[in-house]
């Protein structure tokens, strides 16, 4: 469903991303780990247009991304996207922070927005918290409820950035396991992450990133258990 094809991205003179080239299939999770500063979030932005390549091409079911502004627009709503921080609208309640974006985007009407709303909160184990304002749910909470406004968009791919890493260690697992759950569905993943345990156990495929470059990439019983490149080992072992 997504294919990069020697991606290069620079911020002025610093290369980014150097000729990345990687296929994610429909219904697959790929995991993208490495150093900080490897480039792992640019992979990503450049995944929704959100940035502009040097070089190379990423194409969604075999077309290239767009550059005109209402093209990109379509193409991103094609995919949702999970942050590190939660970017939940303060002064509206979880159920509406959810049906916000089918009533405004897709002209869905409110009342069969709120009720698939609904729907999707009960997915993320949180309808009993359907009427909570952000500041009264806990991160793992709001995250959930990140991932159900994702959801409730649609998308044919879910880009996730670190979704734990602003987490308090007690409210990591409920979010991992929703997205456990949602890579069990079906829904195609890639996801930036630091939890081994998860990449390990859900991936399909783990892209190490150093400098902008891939440093490794296989199944994740290769990279975990018997990585080929000394530096992967080393990352991984520096993780602990
Ligand atoms: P982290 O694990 O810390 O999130 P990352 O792997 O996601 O790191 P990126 O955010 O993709 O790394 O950044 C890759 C490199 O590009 C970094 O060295 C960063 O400083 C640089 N960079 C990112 N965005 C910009 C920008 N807008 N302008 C200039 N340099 C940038
Ligand atoms: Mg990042």
């Amino acid at each position: 469903v997504l294919v990069y094809e020697n991606v290069r991205k620079m911020y002025g003179d610093f290369l980014a991303l150097n000729d990345v080239s990687l296929q994610v299939n429909k219904g697959e999770v790929m995991c993208l780990i490495g150093p900080s500063g490897s480039g792992k979030s640019t992979l990503l932005r450049c995944t929704n247009a959100l940035e502009t390549l040097n070089g190379g091409r990423v194409l969604l079911d075999g077309i290239p991304l767009p550059t005109r502004e209402a093209d990109v627009r379509k193409v991103r709503q094609r995919m949702g996207m999970v942050f590190q921080s939660f970017e939940l609208f303060p002064h509206k309640t979880a159920l509406d922070n959810v049906a916000m974006g089918p009533i405004t985007v897709l002209g869905m009407s409110e009342a069969d927005a709120r009720a698939r709303a609904m729907v999707l909160l009960e997915k993320v184990g949180l309808s009993a918290k359907a009427q909570n304002f952000p500041a009264n749910l806990s991160g793992g909470q709001q995250q959930r409820v990140a991932i159900a406004r994702a959801l409730a968009m649609e998308p044919e791919v879910m880009l996730f950035d670190e979704p734990t890493s602003a987490l308090d260690p007690e409210t990591v697992g409920e979010v991992l396991n929703v997205m456990k759950k949602l890579a069990q569905e079906g829904m195609t993943m890639i996801v930036v992450t630091h939890e081994m345990s998860f990449a390990q156990r859900v991936a399909n495929w783990v892209v190490v990133f150093e400098n902008g470059a891939i440093m490794e990439e296989g199944p994740p019983s290769q990279i975990f258990d018997n990585p080929t490149v000394a530096r992967t080992r080393d990352f991984l072992g520096h993780l602990g």
